[in-house]
Parts: C-alpha cells; structure tokens; sequence
C-alpha cells in the first residue's frame, strides 16, 4: 500500500500544461525588478505585497482574480524581467520534480515600454533554454490571444505564434474575460492558427457556461480546453469531449477562487476522471493562487480521494496531452513510466 505523503507526490514525475508566466512570478523577484526599473509598486514590504497578489479563497469572481495581473504587468516590461521569470518559474516547478511545463503568457501585456512583440518572445524562449540547460525540465511556450482586446490584435499574437512555430512556440490559446467575449469573436485569427497547423488551446467553461467550451471545440478548434470546470452541465458535451479524448486542463485552486467551482469537494475533476475523461491537473498561477503542483495533487488526493493508483493516471494524463511532437512524447512517457515503476506504480497497458 503506497502512503500518498506530500513528499512522496513531490518526487513524482509531473508535467504542467496551464501556468501563465505573469501569474506565477516570485514577490522577492517583483520587488527587486520594480527597484531597478523604476517601478512604483502599491508597497515594497515583500509580505504586504505577497498578501496583495494571493487572492485567497475568498476570492469573489474571475474578475476580482484578474486585478493583481496589473501589478506583475508592470514588472515584465523589459526583455531582462521577462527571461529571468522564465527561468525562475521553470526553477521553482523542476524543484517539484515537474519535468514537463508549458509556460503561457500574452504578448501584449508587455508592450507598455515599447518592448517589440518579437523580443518579448525571443526573451521568454532565453528564460526557457537556459532553464532547460541547468534543470531537468522540458518547456513549451504558448502564447496567448486575450479575449477581451480586438481581433485585430488576437491576429497580430496568431501571426507571432506562426512565425516562433517549431521555435519552442508550441501552441496557442485564448484568455482573458469569458463573459461578453466570445471565442467566436476571433474566428480569423485562429482560421491562420489552425490553417498554420498550430495546437490551440482556450480557456473555457470557467467563468461561462459549457457555450463557451462548444464554441472552443467548434469554432476555433481547440485541441485541448483549459479548465472546462463546467462541462457538467452539458452531458452531451462531456460525452463528446470524452469520446475525443479531448484533455481538460483543470486547475483546482484557481477554480475555487474565482468561483467556478463553489468548493473543493464540490470541484469535478473526480467526477470527470471517473468518467473516463482525460483530466490533467495544474496550478493556473503559482503566485496569484498561492499554489504549487504538489499542493494541487495533495488538495486532490485529500480531499477528492484520489487514490496512488489513480494519481499516477493523473500524472500521465499530463504528459499524453503535452503539445510535444509524438515521437518526443513516446520517449517522455516511457522515462516516466519507468520512474513511477522504481516508486511502485505500474500503468496498464490498455490504458488510453
Ligand atoms: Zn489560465
């Protein structure tokens, strides 16, 4: 019988695929970049600022979650604090053994001091190499389109996304408000994604109804729907999305603090891991949501009862639904495979 403890899930193998890079930034590293670029922060104290960006679980809406972005948006203006929290992010998750993260982040939020869209790429893809050169860690870079800018500027990201692809831009996807911004808005942006062959991603189904994770699938294609915390409420879809093994990138804490899910014991990833749907389990923002992927693992193992046997499907889930190159990923997930063996769990090998 293998005993779930926090130290043990940390030395797991996990792969990460939701995790936006201005959401999960050190405070010490917020503090001291402001100092040297002059930027005016709400306070210097690290631990009044730390309680200023962590919403907390009484968090009232996708919203009031938002808000302490403008604050982190102000400190990733220049190509020198966007690698370096590249890096930093991918530290901080190889240390919790994740050796697999993608890394998301919109361009746009950092264009205020006159950065050009292709240095702020070229400096994030710096952060990821160097990285990967001293951790134990893969990282893909999704760039993301912001619902609620024009699709003007949705085509502008998506012509980026072209440009880096096969550069370490591995997918792309749509955030940012879900009410009164509809996916569909930027249909032609994602015809060039899509016609380009690029893995898409949306968030879906968190703030807004399963609509939102329909229009996801049919509109723009989405291989895979980040958290889609409310397809419950369409039994067809979910049965579709199932069927399609579409994987679902649900983050347990986020949901909570932005209410798409009222409690954690009330939050469906069990329901929809039971089901047989291919749920992965990720931190959405270490910082904003005072997380990490072992405390996401531990809040689904006490309090969602997920068993050792059922974490390890959890865990490969992850890494099945990486946007990596299939003969990457075969390689990945043999590794892991052979890792989670030496710790006593062993997949099945019909296991889809
Ligand atoms: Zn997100």
């Amino acid at each position: 019988m293998i005993e779930l403890t926090r130290e043990f899930v940390k030395s797991l193998p996990k792969a990460e695929l939701h995790c936006h890079l201005d959401g999960s930034m050190r405070v010490e590293t917020i503090v001291d970049i402001a100092k040297k670029e002059n930027v005016k922060l709400p306070t210097d104290d690290i631990d009044e600022l730390r309680k200023i960006l962590e919403v907390g679980m009484e968090c009232k809406s996708l919203e009031e979650y938002l808000r302490p972005f403008d604050i982190t948006a102000a400190v990733l203006q220049s190509e020198e604090s966007l690698r370096r929290a590249t890096y930093e992010l991918a530290e901080d998750a190889a240390e919790e053994n994740v050796r697999y993260i993608e890394i998301r982040f919109a361009p746009l939020w950092h264009i205020r001091k006159g950065l050009k869209m292709t240095e702020i790429i070229d400096a994030v893809l710096k952060g990821a190499h160097e990285a990967e050169r001293d951790f134990d860690i893969k990282i893909g870079i999704i760039i993301c389109g912001i619902r609620h800018t024009s699709p003007e500027d949705t085509m502008k990201v998506a012509e980026l996304a072209v440009a880096y692809k096969n550069k370490g831009v591995v997918g792309f996807d749509l955030a940012g408000a879900e009410r009164d911004f509809p996916a569909k808005d930027h249909k032609e942006a994602f015809y060039l994604i899509i016609n380009n062959n690029i893995n898409t991603t949306a968030h879906a189904g968190e703030a807004y109804g399963p609509e939102s994770i329909e229009q996801a699938i049919h509109f723009i294609s989405a291989n895979r729907i980040g958290h889609g915390t409310r397809l419950r409420e369409d039994g067809d879809l979910l049965n579709y999305v199932n069927d399609h093994r579409i994987p679902l990138e649900m983050c347990i804490t986020s949901n909570i603090q932005t209410k798409a899910a009222k409690h954690v014991e009330d939050h469906p990833i069990k329901f929809y891991f039971d089901l047989g749907l291919r749920v992965t389990l990720n931190t959405d923002n270490r910082l904003i949501s005072k997380v990490n992927l072992t405390d996401e693992y531990m809040l689904a193992i006490e309090k969602l009862g997920f068993t050792a046997d059922e974490i390890k499907y959890l865990i490969l889930n992850g890494f099945k639904s990486a946007f990596l190159p299939l003969k990457e990923k075969v390689k990945l997930i043999k590794r892991i495979n052979a890792e989670m063996e030496q710790k006593g769990l062993f997949i099945r090998k019909d296991y889809i």
